[in-house]
C-alpha cells in the first residue's frame, strides 16, 4: 500500500479521504502498525494493540457503510504516553514499580476520545513518572529522535512525540507537567499544546505534580490540536480541579490572508537575552518577530525580573508534591514488591521502593522531602510558593496589556544522548522557557518553525491567558501558514 495515501494534512482530509474509501479506517490501521514495526529502534512504543485496533477500524468501517453519521475523531489513530490510563491495558509510567499493572478504567480523556471513534494504536514510553526533558529516565530504554537517532527526543513525553514526527500515530496525548509536551515536540519538529490548567481532567493520568500537571496533544497541524482538545476538554465530576466552563467549539475560522488578525505580542527580554540560549535560537525567534511587527502586529519587550527564580521554584514545587504523590508506590497493593522473603513492614517499603524507582524518581522524592521538612519548610517551599503568587500577579497584568506571549520553547535543539545525563541541575535549567506556563496555569503551544544549521528542528513558544486556547490556536494557525 502506497505510503502517500496516509499524509493527510488534517482529519479533516482523512474524513474527506474515507468518504470514498469504505475499508479506510482499516488501511489506515495497517498503515500506523506497518509504520510502528519499521521503526520499532526508535522504541516509541511500549505496547502496541495492534489486533484490537484492527477489529475496531472494521467497526468503524462498517458503521460507515451503514450511512450512520461519524464521531469527530473518527478512525483517527492515537497513542498515549505511558501515564494515561486505558482500561484493560498495561500503564507502567515508564517505571519498574508498576510492572505488571493493569488499568482498571479509562482516564476521562481517553474515554472521550473513544466516545468520538477514535482508535488507540498504544502507549508510549516516556522519563519514569514523567520527570525529566530526554527520555532516559525510562526503565524500558531511550528513545531516539527520528530526525538524527544520536539525539534524545525530548522529554518527558518523548515516545509521544516521535509517534507523530515518525508517522506512527495521526496525534498522540502526552502530559506537560513542566514542559513536557512543548519542549519533546519542539526536538522533533512537530506541533505540542498544553492546555490551561483545570482545562482538560487530569482523572486517569498519573500524578506528578497535581497542581502543575495537564494532558496535552501532539499532532501535525493546528486543527488537529484544536479538534482533539476540543473533544478530550471540559468538565468532570471526576476531577474538581477542572473548570466548569463547558468545551466550546474551537472554530478556527478562516484566515484572511490579505487582512489577518492582528495581535498585541509580547516577548521577555531576559529570556532573549539568556546566555544558555544557542544564538541561532535567539535569531530565528527575533527575526520571526520583526516578521511580525513589519505585519502590523504590536511585539514588544517586556521586562521580567523573576525570570532566574522560576525554575528553582518549579523544582521546590513540584518535587514536593511528587514526594506526596509518589508515596502510594509502596509493594502492597499492586505492581513491583521486592522478592525478599521475611523483611518486616518498613524494610519491605524500602526494598521495594529502592528497587522498583529509577535514580531521577529517587532524587525527586528526597528533594521533595527535604524542602518538606520542618526545618526548611519555610525557607524553600513557602518562599517557591510565593514566587509562584507573584509569577501569576505578573502574568494577569501582563495579559491585561498583551494577547500573546512569545518564548523560545528550549535553550537548545534536542541534545546528544548521555550529554546531560551526568549534571542534573543543567538539565533541569533546560526547562527554562516552558515551566513558567505550568507555574502560572497559562497554555502554551510549541509551534515547529525553523530548523537549525545543526539539521534539528526548532519551534517557537506561544501564551497566552487562562482558557484563552481559542486565541491561542487562531494565532497559531496564523503564523503557520505564512
Ligand atoms: N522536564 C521537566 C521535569 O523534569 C518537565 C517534566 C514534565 O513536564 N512532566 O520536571
Amino acid at each position: 500500500m502506497a505510503i502517500a495515501m496516509f499524509k493527510f494534512h488534517s482529519i479533516a482530509a482523512y474524513h474527506e479521504w474515507l468518504k470514498d474509501h469504505p475499508d479506510g479506517c482499516e488501511r489506515a490501521v495497517r498503515h500506523y502498525l506497518g509504520e510502528i514495526r519499521r521503526q520499532e529502534r526508535l522504541n516509541a512504543f511500549l505496547g502496541v494493540y495492534a489486533d484490537e485496533a484492527l477489529t475496531r477500524a472494521r467497526e468503524l468501517d462498517e458503521k460507515r457503510r451503514t450511512g450512520a453519521s461519524i464521531g469527530r475523531l473518527h478512525g483517527v489513530v492515537v497513542s498515549l504516553k505511558d501515564v494515561i490510563a486505558h482500561q484493560g491495558h498495561r500503564m507502567t509510567a515508564a517505571s519498574k514499580i508498576l510492572t505488571g499493572f493493569t488499568s482498571i478504567y479509562n482516564a476521562t480523556a481517553v474515554e472521550r476520545l473513544l466516545a468520538e471513534e477514535a482508535i488507540i494504536i498504544g502507549r508510549n514510553n516516556c522519563d519514569e513518572f514523567a520527570m525529566g526533558s530526554t527520555n532516559e529516565n525510562s526503565a524500558y530504554g531511550k528513545v531516539l529522535n527520528a530526525r538524527c537517532p544520536s539525539r534524545v527526543p525530548g522529554g518527558s513525553s518523548g515516545g509521544s512525540a516521535v509517534a507523530v514526527q515518525a508517522g506512527m500515530a495521526m496525534v498522540s496525548l502526552g502530559s506537560d507537567t513542566g514542559g513536557s509536551v512543548r519542549q519533546p515536540a519542539d526536538f522533533c519538529g512537530v506541533l505540542g499544546l498544553k492546555p490551561t490548567y483545570g482545562r482538560v481532567s487530569r482523572y486517569g493520568l498519573i500524578a506528578y505534580a497535581s497542581s502543575f500537571d495537564q494532558i496535552g496533544i501532539f499532532g501535525r497541524s493546528v486543527p488537529d490540536v484544536a479538534r482533539v482538545l476540543e473533544v478530550i476538554a471540559g468538565p468532570d465530576e471526576f476531577d474538581s480541579t477542572v473548570a466548569r466552563m463547558e468545551s466550546s467549539k474551537l472554530d478556527l475560522g478562516k484566515i484572511d490572508h490579505n487582512n489577518p488578525k492582528k495581535y498585541r505580542i509580547a516577548y521577555f527580554k531576559e529570556a532573549l537575552d539568556h546566555e544558555g540560549l544557542d544564538p541561532e535560537i535567539r535569531e530565528a525567534i527575533l527575526g520571526r518577530l520583526d516578521d511580525w511587527r513589519q505585519q502590523g502586529h504590536t511585539v514588544e519587550a517586556v521586562g521580567f525580573e523573576l525570570f532566574d527564580y522560576i525554575v528553582p521554584a518549579y523544582y521546590v514545587l513540584t518535587t514536593a508534591e511528587a514526594s506526596s504523590n509518589l508515596a502510594r508506590f509502596d509493594g502492597v497493593r499492586y505492581g513491583y514488591r521486592s522478592p525478599q522473603k521475611g523483611l518486616e513492614l518498613t524494610e519491605f517499603y524500602k526494598r521495594t521502593r529502592s528497587e522498583g524507582f529509577g535514580r531521577e524518581v529517587k532524587r525527586r522524592i528526597l528533594l521533595g522531602t527535604f524542602v518538606l521538612s520542618a526545618g526548611y519548610y519555610d525557607a524553600y517551599f513557602t518562599k517557591a510558593q510565593q514566587v509562584r503568587k507573584r509569577l501569576v500577579d505578573h502574568t494577569n497584568l501582563l495579559f491585561k496589556e498583551f494577547d500573546i506571549l512569545i518564548l523560545p520553547t528550549s535553550p537548545s535543539t534536542a541534545f546528544k544522548h548521555g550529554e546531560k545525563m551526568s549534571d542534573p541541575i543543567a538539565m533541569y535549567l533546560a526547562d527554562i522557557y516552558t515551566v513558567y506556563a505550568n507555574l502560572t496555569g497559562i497554555p502554551g503551544i510549541s509551534l515547529p518553525l525553523f530548523t537549525h544549521t545543526n539539521g534539528m528542528p526548532f519551534g517557537i513558544q506561544a501564551m497566552t491567558s487562562r482558557f484563552k486556547e481559542l486565541s491561542l490556536l487562531q494565532f497559531s494557525h496564523q503564523m503557520m501558514q505564512q
